[in-house]
């Protein structure tokens, strides 16, 4: 089992024997807000955005995109529509020179340890697909008590801290 083996004032670091992730404290800190602890809440979705280190096997997610005004939004499914999540990551890969691109996305779920379902996964594949020069992925499921992160598809599950 992954576990959380490093918390300092920028990073969540995750590990386990062959992929690394570091969270920005910055996005952990958007997913937390977005947690739906009541039964009014809808699910929230943005993308991520970050870089790769290949050598060290690192995946580290610097800055993700919170709902917008377009995206359609429901309790239990969400679409992201707004042409802002793109401009994001279009901006954040010209002001770091390619350092920075499209990681993945996240959602949340209404239940404590998420779980994909089968639309996800097929979600999953085709960003993907569509995105081929992209060198790894991540993908996040923000629940109510954990978040599950997949990097290419692996299931991985993290408390939230201090909550
Ligand atoms: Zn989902």
């Amino acid at each position: 089992m992954p576990v959380l083996f490093a918390m300092n004032n920028e990073y969540n670091v995750f590990g386990s024997d062959n992929i690394n992730i570091l969270i920005n404290n910055n996005v952990w800190q958007v997913w937390n807000k977005y947690r739906q602890k009541t039964i009014f809440s809808r699910e929230a979705c943005g993308v991520l955005i970050g870089g790769v280190e290949l050598k060290t096997k690192t995946i580290i997610v610097e800055q993700c995109t919170e709902p917008m005004k377009n995206d359609r939004r429901y309790r239990n499914s969400f679409t992201l529509r707004d042409d802002g999540h793109q401009m994001a990551v279009d901006f954040a890969f010209q002001v770091t020179e390619g350092k920075q691109f499209y990681l993945g996305t996240w959602h949340t779920h209404p239940e404590p340890n998420p779980f994909p379902s089968y639309l996800d996964e097929q979600d999953w594949r085709d960003c993907i697909y569509r995105n081929s020069d992209i060198p790894s992925f991540v993908f996040a499921i923000v629940g109510t008590k954990s978040v599950s992160l997949f990097p290419k598809g692996k299931i991985k599950n993290y408390e939230f801290q201090n909550t």
